[in-house]
């Protein structure tokens, strides 16, 4: 299309629109997995079962036990711009959702073949399918089989957007994308019990974790031994804020910086604030050029965090960016301070 061309204004049609927007949100298998498994979240699920075919090209299958969707609900579910988790700009400024933006389902399924099942167990064990189909979008809903809680499946991811489905890597190239992706998710919440299976095969099974030590192996299952046997553990609290998860010794640091996980009341995201902090706390103790590793939980009033600052969630503002990073700093520099001295001389990797 060329710009010089006179056209009417028109109103995108839903499906092109949707589209647009999944360019935003669904950049390959692993961001689909994330959006399923926040959704899953999100509805209190105790339980989360994934699984892909070829990489996540062919299929996606995210189930969980949560709440579920009631008949009257499925067609809005796959609307744009329809969520249930806010209904005013007052609850935005203090969501503690991971969803609120309503257009994961649309976006995903413009851009693939989405079914979903879901059974609330409200008033009757009827469970129902909804899938959305040609260009407006409508969905249709039909009585179907389905325990309690939710599944979708996504199949031929950007079947038909072929420019997108060209940026599609290997299997093994989108399978580490997935795995990197479940382990954040997994990391961010003990409480739920995972399981990953790819072409048939397990590649996790997570049981929930119900004391420090199941904790502990979690970390070691997700992370390696290696790490759980040189990082501290912190929990420290002060002015409203609470850090807690996992620093590693500046003994036992990486040429990249690829085991690094900061959560911020549950949402895995990266901030340049955060690794400043984290960078000025390590400063003294580590050898240029090499990265430490941590997993850490940063737990404040959502109201004093806006999350909607990108579609993907994957930032956030502090309403007091200074106070974040200096207790970040503070913390993490008290924390390694007390094991310097008896660490100094055994720099290693
Ligand atoms: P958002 O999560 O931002 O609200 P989505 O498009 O991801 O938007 O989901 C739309 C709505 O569908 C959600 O607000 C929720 O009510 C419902 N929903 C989606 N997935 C699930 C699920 N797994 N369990 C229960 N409800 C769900
Ligand atoms: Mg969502």
């Amino acid at each position: 299309v060329s710009v010089d061309q006179q056209r009417r204004i028109q109103v995108l049609p839903p499906r092109l629109a949707n589209q647009i927007a999944a360019g935003e949100v669904v950049e390959r298998p692993s961001s689909v997995i994330k959006e399923l498994v926040e959704n899953a979240i999100d509805a209190g699920a105790r339980r989360i079962d994934i699984e892909l075919e070829a990489g996540g090209a062919r299929l996606i299958r995210v189930r969980d036990n949560g709440r579920g969707i009631g008949h009257d609900d499925l067609p809005l579910a796959l609307s744009r711009h329809a969520t249930s988790k806010i209904e005013s700009l007052s609850d935005l400024e203090g969501v503690q959702s991971l969803g609120f933006r309503g257009e994961a389902l649309a976006a995903i399924s413009s851009v693939s073949r989405l079914e979903l099942f879901s059974n609330t167990y409200d008033d009757t064990s009827q469970a129902w399918r909804v899938t959305a189909e040609g260009r407006d979008m409508q969905s249709s809903v039909t009585p179907a089989p389905h325990p309690r809680g939710t599944s979708v499946t996504v199949r031929d991811l950007f079947f038909n957007t072929p420019a997108r489905r060209k940026f599609l890597r290997t299997e093994k190239t989108e399978l580490n994308h997935v795995e990197e992706v479940f382990r954040r998710l997994a990391l961010s919440r003990f409480d739920i019990g995972w399981s990953l299976r790819h072409n048939q095969k397990p590649v996790h099974q997570l049981g929930p974790c119900d004391s420090e030590l199941a904790g502990e192996q979690r970390i070691a299952t997700l992370l390696g031994r290696e790490f759980l046997k040189n990082a501290l553990h912190i929990d420290i609290e002060a002015t409203g804020l609470r850090l807690s998860g996992w620093v590693g010794l500046p003994t036992h640091t990486r040429a990249q910086a690829d085991q690094q996980y900061f959560f911020v009341n549950g949402r895995v995201i990266r901030d340049r604030l955060v690794a400043h902090a984290v960078r000025q706390a390590y400063r003294d103790v580590l050898f240029h050029g090499r990265h430490p590793v941590f997993v850490l939980y940063l737990e404040l009033d959502p109201a004093v965090v806006d999350v909607n600052v990108h579609p993907t969630k994957h930032e956030v503002r502090f309403r007091d960016g200074r106070l974040v990073h200096d207790f970040l700093f503070s913390s993490l520099h008290k924390a390694l301070a007390d094991v310097r001295p008896a660490e100094r001389d055994s720099q290693d990797q």
